[in-house]
């Protein structure tokens, strides 16, 4: 087969199943309102949890950082591009969230490949929940070492993995909220299995973080366990983008020796870890957005449970709707969208064979009529 044949035809597939993916332009996005060709949709779709992806001064933080530094870092950390706006935010973070140290990465992607690939040899063994994100378990089956998977949230499943023996370390890997189900993982058991089999554990808490605990600081501390790794990212609560490891003074020093994304890539832009600063402190100080986005949840729930939906047992605000069909979830998301509503359908190979589901994600600032809105809409879309 041809280059060109093998192109054609994975894209063929992906067309025959109904699961091509396309990107659409928006005006505005990132809030409560998607705008579109000049249409404004009320936004289901965001990761913007707690509404800061437009806070003021979050965004004052960012221009001023750009005034000092420029809009770029100028290399790599290990080169010229570690400044003092990283150097402060890091600090702040380990500081919050109880860490002797925290190392910022461009991206959640990326730091999770890198402490992954960074991590693990031939003989480890990798057990990571089945329904571990995509980047975590990409990086597994890149590594050098074996991926076990456990059955979702299931300890028993875990502790058997764990008890077979092997030659080398074992790296368990779990999430504190599941993206797709919006379920939160058993934290405090995962934790003390890991640590009674010896393992390394690191939770990536990319749906928790600023979300739940005291003053934000996630499902850790909301569940009250302190992981080795701790993976945290910026784009969903922190309404920006990027990611921080937090750990011990002897990991981060090892992660600087060996983390390929770390060492031979441009650090992020000081403006932004200055915006990532400013973001923080709101986030600790502001515990009228979770409460918000906690009566957004219980309002969802309680209406969508009189209605006869399929709902996930989620606490989070992340409530799929299962719709089960491909084409049935994305004729469900159009029907929404001509009334005003932005919802995304979600299709395997992201979700199970048959799972198809419209991810509704809630935020602090939807208001309670907008949530009664989209109940109506998802009543007469689906009776
Ligand atoms: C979004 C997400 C990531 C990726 O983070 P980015 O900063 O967007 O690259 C990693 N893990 C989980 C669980 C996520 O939901």
């Amino acid at each position: 087969m041809s280059w060109q044949q093998r192109i054609d035809s994975a894209l063929e597939q992906r067309r025959t199943n109904d699961s091509f993916r396309i990107r659409q332009v928006n005006e505005q996005g990132s809030g409560r309102y998607l705008v579109q060709n000049e249409i404004r949709y009320l936004n289901f779709s965001s990761n913007d949890y707690l509404g800061m992806s437009h806070h003021a001064e979050v965004i004052q933080a960012w221009q001023q950082g750009a005034e000092i530094y420029g809009v770029g870092s100028g290399g790599s950390g290990h080169v010229t591009g570690y400044h003092q706006a990283h150097q402060h935010c890091e600090q702040q973070l380990a500081d919050w969230l109880g860490y002797p140290r925290a190392l910022l990465f461009i991206s959640g992607f990326a730091a999770n490949q890198a402490l992954i690939a960074a991590l693990t040899e031939k003989s480890d063994r990798i057990i990571a929940d089945k329904l571990s994100h995509a980047s975590l378990l990409e990086a597994a089956m890149h590594s050098p070492a074996q991926l076990r998977r456990f059955a979702h949230n299931d300890v028993q499943s875990l502790q058997t993995l764990l008890a077979q023996p092997g030659d080398g370390q074992q790296l368990v890997i779990t999430e504190g909220v599941f993206s797709m189900d919006g379920d939160a993982a058993p934290l405090a058991e995962i934790a003390r299995a890991s640590r009674d089999a010896g393992a390394l554990l690191m939770v990536d808490d990319a749906h928790g973080i600023g979300v739940v605990g005291r003053e934000g600081r996630g499902s850790c501390d909301q569940q009250q366990i302190k992981p080795d790794l701790l993976v945290v990212t910026f784009g969903k609560a922190f309404g920006i983008s990027g990611a921080a490891v937090l750990c011990s003074e002897s990991l981060a020093d090892y992660l600087l020796q060996f983390a390929r994304h770390l060492i031979y890539s441009t650090a992020m832009p000081p403006a932004q870890a200055c915006a990532l600063t400013a973001a923080l402190q709101v986030i600790r100080r502001d515990d009228a957005r979770r409460r918000q986005l906690q009566a957004n949840i219980a309002h969802f729930r309680a209406g969508a449970e009189k209605l006869p939906l399929k709902l996930m047992a989620s606490q989070t605000a992340i409530q799929p709707v299962i719709v089960g069909e491909n084409q049935a979830a994305v004729n469900l998301a159009s029907t929404l969208r001509e009334r005003g509503f932005w919802l995304t359908a979600i299709r395997p190979p992201t979700v199970p064979p048959g799972t198809a589901r419209l991810r509704v994600t809630l935020t602090a600032s939807h208001t309670r009529e907008d949530i009664d809105l989209l109940l109506e809409a998802l009543y007469d879309a689906t009776r």
